[in-house]
C-alpha cells in the first residue's frame, strides 16, 4: 500500500493502540475501515441536534486513496475539531503527521474538564471504531452527493 501523498509504502504500525498504515516519510497514516458494523450511538453519546452538524465542508484533494486510487476528499470533523481525509468509497482515513495525537491530547483535556474516568487513549480507539464502521462511513459519504 503506498501513501497517498508520497508514495512511499506504508508499514503496519501502532499508534495509540490502534492499528494504522503509517508512512514513515511523511508520518501521516492511513486508518482502514473495519468490517465492523457497530452501533454508532452505542459508542457515541452526541445528541441529535449534534449529528447533523458534525461535518461542516468537503473538499476534494489531489490525494489518492491507497486501495482505489479513487481522489481523497478532505472534511472537517467538529467534534474534535479535526479535518481528515476519506475515500468517497469507504476504504478508509487519512490522517496527517501527528493528527491523531493532537486529538487524544484534546481527548485528554476535555477528561479533565469534565473529570471523566475513560482514559483518552480508550476513547480515541473507541471513537476510530465507530469512524470505520458503516453507519459512520455513510454519513460521510453523503457529504459527497
Ligand atoms: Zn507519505
Ligand atoms: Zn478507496
Amino acid at each position: 500500500m503506498k501513501c497517498p501523498k508520497c508514495n512511499s509504502d506504508l508499514t503496519p504500525t501502532t499508534r495509540h493502540k490502534l492499528k494504522v498504515n503509517y508512512c514513515p516519510a511523511c508520518k501521516g497514516m492511513w486508518l482502514e475501515r473495519q468490517e465492523l458494523n457497530q452501533l454508532e450511538d452505542e459508542a457515541f453519546d452526541f445528541g441529535d441536534d449534534a449529528k447533523g452538524t458534525l461535518f461542516l465542508s468537503s473538499t476534494p484533494t489531489t490525494a489518492k486513496c491507497p486501495e482505489c486510487s479513487a481522489p481523497l476528499k478532505r472534511f472537517q470533523y467538529r467534534f474534535y475539531d479535526l479535518e481528515m481525509e476519506v475515500c468517497a468509497n469507504q476504504h478508509g482515513y487519512w490522517l496527517d503527521e501527528d493528527e491523531d495525537t493532537r486529538v487524544l491530547e484534546l481527548m485528554k483535556q476535555e477528561e479533565k474538564d469534565y473529570e471523566r474516568k475513560v482514559l483518552a487513549e480508550d476513547q480515541w480507539a473507541r471513537t476510530l471504531t465507530r469512524m470505520r464502521s458503516g453507519s459512520f462511513l455513510s454519513k460521510v459519504k453523503n457529504l459527497f452527493r
